[in-house]
């Protein structure tokens, strides 16, 4: 029961104010622990480095009970914000709170429990643990594993449930918020809830994809499957864009029963040999070489890989997993001679983006700004989006990966709040910007105008399309993303939920509503 407030301590001139009493009175219910001043700033700054924003207080809170004092306390103050941080890897300063609490959500005591329900595997975490320790855990404990993931696994269950949580996976299982059974949940009533598709299924829907608005998740149900042992990691190349992506949506469409992936993703590189953008970024071992040789005269400024991979396990021959593999690939137009793979461990499979922070924490640019673009595009727009976009703007590449990917909407749960494009097939389009700090790279702002000429195109050409991650200024622009009927129903949710708009403030969709609540102590 022992939390910890961060006080963010005012200047000399600084008169105390009504919300420091808040604090002070916090301090006193959750037990202070001694005020260190050295890791305050983790609350007012995110991993897209664009945005600095001072709280009032960093709390650590231990159990679900302190995350509900906290929000309780916030509700009897006119003004209070309570913004549940996970590993504060958004890009806009979507886990911050101006004047406001910080919960530091990684400071919750550690839950990973075993579950059975009727035979089937489940694992309950807390709402802070980082999903690369959910995997450890259920892989060398329990020999299981989440099904549904995303590429890189130091972000939080909550932070990545608030969103959706993406991966190659996704085509097959849904989203990650499609793969949680039971959540614990404090609204911003500070009530203490668990819900599910039977419990409370309005609060369940609501929550999952809300972007932190309804509720702060203090625990998880995760579905799990038995973990493989091996995984097969495989590129092929294409130079056209139709024949990647019809290869990929015949993929994802593979019926359950026929023998498919058990990953599907995509990207688009540069066609020259620029180390960070082009041919030298493809290779999936240091032994391995991008012979342009291959690639056909009639290409263009960019090439499309198709990234699979396989799982299987010790007790497979090793003749049937070249039978799948051989047969599928024998399916695909990628171009010859331009084709990578190597076997690796299912965990370090998973892993594998840590290896990419840990070049680019040497390499300087992972604590460089990272102007940061993820969209959702329907399949009707996406072959305009790849001419416009990637073979014009993008040609040059974004120093880091630009993903594109088909995920099947019947996987998307509608009652979510989350928001997709219509069409049945839409794709993920992630600009995972990697550009050194200046003056050794461009500016951020100019990075972010770009991104700005972006979505101006996609509106010029009305493209069905949706910002993942999404970031607006207006409220005009936040109706425009959700479209009326969905706007409606997030504004009933709010108003169910969090009357009084004190959760997620960086997200600047809601003002904080002055007005008392009658919250129960
Ligand atoms: P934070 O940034 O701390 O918080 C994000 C939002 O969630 C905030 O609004 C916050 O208030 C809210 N929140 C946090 N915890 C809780 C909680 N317990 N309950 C309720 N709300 C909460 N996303 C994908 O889908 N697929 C990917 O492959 C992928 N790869 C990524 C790779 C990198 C290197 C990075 C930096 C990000 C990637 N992301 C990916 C994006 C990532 O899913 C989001 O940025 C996510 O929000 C980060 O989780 P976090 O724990 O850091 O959340």
């Amino acid at each position: 029961m022992i939390a910890c407030a961060e006080h963010f301590l005012p200047g000399n001139d600084a008169e105390p104010k009504p919300d420091d009493d808040v604090v002070s009175s916090l301090s006193k219910t959750l037990g202070v622990q001694a005020i260190t001043t050295d890791d305050l700033g983790i609350a007012s700054k995110d991993f897209g480095g664009l945005k600095f924003v001072k709280p009032l207080a960093l709390v650590r809170p231990y159990t679900t009970d302190d995350v509900a004092r906290v929000v309780r306390a916030a509700g009897r103050s006119p003004t209070l914000t309570v913004a549940a941080r996970g590993n504060g890897h958004s890009i806009n300063g979507q886990a911050m709170a101006e004047h406001g609490l910080v919960l530091d959500m990684r400071s919750m005591n550690e839950l990973v429990q075993l579950v059975r329900i009727n035979g089937a595997p489940y694992v309950d975490v807390s709402g802070g643990a980082l999903w690369e320790d959910v995997l450890k855990r259920c892989v060398s404990e329990f020999g299981l594993a989440p099904r549904s993931w995303t590429d890189y696994l130091s972000l939080t269950v909550g932070g990545t449930l608030s969103y959706a949580g993406v991966s190659g996976q996704a085509f097959r299982y849904g989203p990650q918020t499609s793969n949680v059974t039971e959540l614990e949940v404090v609204t911003g009533k500070g009530e203490t809830i668990v819900c599910s598709k039977t419990q409370s299924p309005e609060l369940f829907f609501a929550v999952l994809g809300d972007l932190g608005q309804f509720g702060i998740i203090t625990r998880a149900r995760i579905v799990l499957q038995e973990a493989p042992h091996t995984v097969r990691w495989i590129r092929v190349v294409y130079s056209e864009f139709e024949e990647f992506s019809s290869d990929a949506e015949w993929l994802v469409r593979r019926e359950e029963g026929e023998s498919c992936f058990d990953y599907v993703e995509g990207f688009v590189f540069v066609n020259s040999d620029d180390p960070s953008n082009g041919w030298p970024t493809l290779p999936l071992d240091p032994q391995q070489v991008f012979d342009p040789i291959h690639i056909p005269p009639s290409a263009g400024p960019v090439l499309y890989c198709l990234e699979l991979a396989l799982h299987y396990r010790h007790s497979d021959n090793p003749s049937r997993v070249d039978a799948v593999v051989d047969g599928l690939l024998g399916r695909l137009r990628f171009i010859k001679g331009l084709k990578f793979q190597v076997d690796m461990g299912y965990t370090e499979f998973l892993l594998r983006v840590k290896r990419d922070e840990e070049h680019a924490k040497i390499n300087g640019v992972w604590d460089a700004p990272h102007p940061w673009l993820n969209l959702f595009v329907s399949k009707s727009n996406i072959s305009e989006f790849d001419s416009e976009v990637f073979k014009k703007i993008l040609k040059d590449g974004v120093h880091g990966p630009i993903l594109v990917y088909p995920l099947l909407r019947n996987k998307w749960d509608s009652r979510q709040s989350v928001v997709v494009p219509e069409s049945d097939i839409f794709y993920i389009v992630a600009l995972l910007r990697f550009s050194p700090a200046p003056p050794k790279g461009p500016s951020p702002q100019l990075l972010v105008e770009q991104n700005r000429q972006i979505l101006q195109l996609c509106l010029a050409k009305a493209f069905d399309f949706k910002l993942y991650f999404p970031h607006y200024h207006s409220r005009q622009d936040w109706i425009n993303h959700f479209g009326n009927h969905q706007w409606s129903r997030f504004v009933e949710r709010k108003t169910a939920f969090d009357p009084m708009a004190i959760l997620a403030p960086g997200q600047k969709i809601f003002s904080r509503v002055p007005q008392p609540y009658s919250f129960t102590q």
